[in-house]
């Protein structure tokens, strides 16, 4: 049997269901670890167990919305029953805003990006990483943005959480930098998933408009983020920390 950098790892990842969570958790799959799915629809990440499973992989579905602490903390101890440990989180569930300048933001739009963009990430982090201590060490990434990184026109509350994200990331990283948890951000251009569908309309016309933001003239793969994260976990990027990893296709350079 061969071996894998990931043999005997548990990883936990959130937005499980689709798009970049689904590719990144089929992608820990592949490098040998034991995956806890999770996502706020229970027939989404049964997929993705599924698609694991198929694929010879070990994986079990949580759901969990990653705004419910009760749910967070939940997740997190079926996943160390399950499997023992945790070494490694993709913290990556996330929703996207209505294009709104902010004086028009309705407050509860604002509070729900906040929820699930940002306080999902500390919840996340806040539970994981006592278990992860626990193993001696491992690795997080939160998923950030381009819009982590630059203003965007009329996403008040979505760049303000994705900003956030980068912040907590960097504090969380100088927290636990000495007990050997390396804590990153990744940050997306343009991917090809579901929640871009829903943003550019998923017409031609709205394809084109995203994808003339992209120097390199295409939309990402999830592939292509799914990448970066396994990377991130590795041994490979042992001195990567606190980073915001922007992913990008040029986007923002
Ligand atoms: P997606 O909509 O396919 O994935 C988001 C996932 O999060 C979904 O599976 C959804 O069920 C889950 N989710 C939403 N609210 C949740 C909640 N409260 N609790 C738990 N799960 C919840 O879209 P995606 O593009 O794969 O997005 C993944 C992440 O990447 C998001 O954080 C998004 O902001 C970020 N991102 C995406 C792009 C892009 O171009 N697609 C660019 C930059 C950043």
């Amino acid at each position: 049997m061969t071996t894998k950098q990931f043999d005997g790892k548990t990883a936990f990842v959130t937005g499980a269901g689709s798009g970049i969570g689904r590719a990144t958790a089929l992608a820990f799959a592949r490098e040998g670890a034991n995956v806890m799915a999770t996502g706020h629809t229970a027939s989404t990440i049964q997929e993705t167990v599924r698609l694991i499973e198929a694929e010879g992989g070990r994986a079990q579905a949580a759901v969990c919305d990653v705004s419910q602490e009760a749910d967070v903390i939940a997740a997190i101890e079926k996943t160390i029953d399950a499997f023992g440990g945790l070494d490694f989180a993709f913290n990556n569930a996330g929703i996207e805003q209505p294009n709104i300048p902010l004086a028009d933001l309705p407050v509860d739009v604002w509070d729900q990006q906040i929820a699930v963009n940002l306080r999902g990430v500390f919840l996340c982090m806040k539970y994981q990483i006592p278990h992860i201590l626990k193993q001696g060490g491992g690795a997080i990434v939160n998923t950030s943005s381009g819009a982590g990184v630059k203003g965007f026109p009329a996403s008040g509350g979505y760049a303000a959480s994705k900003h956030g994200v980068i912040g907590l990331t960097k504090t969380a990283a100088l927290d636990y930098a000495s007990a050997k948890i390396r804590i990153n951000a990744v940050c997306p251009g343009i991917i090809e998933t579901p929640m871009m569908d829903r943003f550019s309309g998923g017409t031609p016309e709205g394809r084109e408009a995203v994808i003339a933001q992209e120097p390199v003239g295409r939309m990402g793969k999830p592939e292509e983020i799914a990448s970066t994260v396994i990377w991130l976990c590795s041994e490979g990027a042992a001195f990567a920390v606190g980073g915001a990893f922007v992913v990008d296709g040029g986007q923002t350079a």
